[in-house]
């Protein structure tokens, strides 16, 4: 997906940078992949900054100069930042954008996988709030299992390719699901499917298979 009202809703609240953290790094990733999007991000950014110009100037707390500078102690800030798509360290190129290199290392072995069908799960930040960050790899031509969702999932393919109900989705590409979505995302041949998946509530099993293991599997 690249246009979409939802698409546009992402943006805009990245613009503002009033996503969490899990949410900021995806779509940061996203507009680091995907030339459009980073147009309109760039659009909603300059009205963002005309309309801070006619607010009348408030007092600050005391406090927010403290809290500002803890922020940037704490190093990468996803929260609008636009980083490039192809990154070098130490002379070679590393393999992710340049928001996600900060959160995951180069090499995939140096993830703790856990596997499901076709398809294995990594963490990449820790439970945040109720959301979950995971990369998810699926084998070129294997699928995920039928699943639906009890909150949204947000996946950007950075590897590779799939393909579900809802349509194609390349290297960039955002898939925003929610509860009213059953689907059974599979990658396409010849490579393997790298994502990043963001989801606010757990996923439900709806296969037959599925159905029986949902008791016993937290995906
Ligand atoms: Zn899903």
């Amino acid at each position: 997906m690249t246009d979409s009202p939802a698409l546009d809703d992402l943006l805009l609240a990245h613009a503002a940078g009033k996503l969490d953290e899990p949410v900021a790094l995806l779509v940061a990733t996203h507009l680091a992949l995907n030339r459009p999007s980073r147009q309109r991000y760039q659009r909603y950014e300059a009205v963002g900054g005309m309309l801070l110009e006619e607010l009348e100037p408030c007092e600050m707390d005391a406090s927010a100069l403290t809290a500002t500078l803890a922020r940037v102690e704490r190093g990468p800030n996803v929260n609008g930042a636009i980083g490039a798509a192809r990154t070098v360290h130490g002379g070679r190129p590393r393999r992710w954008p340049a928001p996600l290199c900060h959160y995951v290392p180069d090499s995939l072995d140096e993830l703790r996988w856990q596997g499901f069908g076709g398809a294995a799960e990594a963490e990449v930040l820790p439970e945040h709030h109720g959301y979950r960050t995971r990369l998810i790899r699926v084998r070129a031509g294997r699928a995920v299992p039928a699943h639906t969702h009890e909150g949204e999932e947000l996946t950007l393919v950075l590897e590779g390719s799939f393909r579900d109900a809802s349509g194609h989705y390349r290297r960039g590409d955002i898939e925003i699901a929610d509860a009213s979505i059953d689907h059974q995302p599979v990658a396409d041949p010849g490579q393997d499917c790298i994502c990043l998946a963001v989801t606010n509530a757990p996923l439900r099993l709806t296969g037959p298979i599925g159905r029986l293991l949902n008791p016993f599997v937290r995906i």
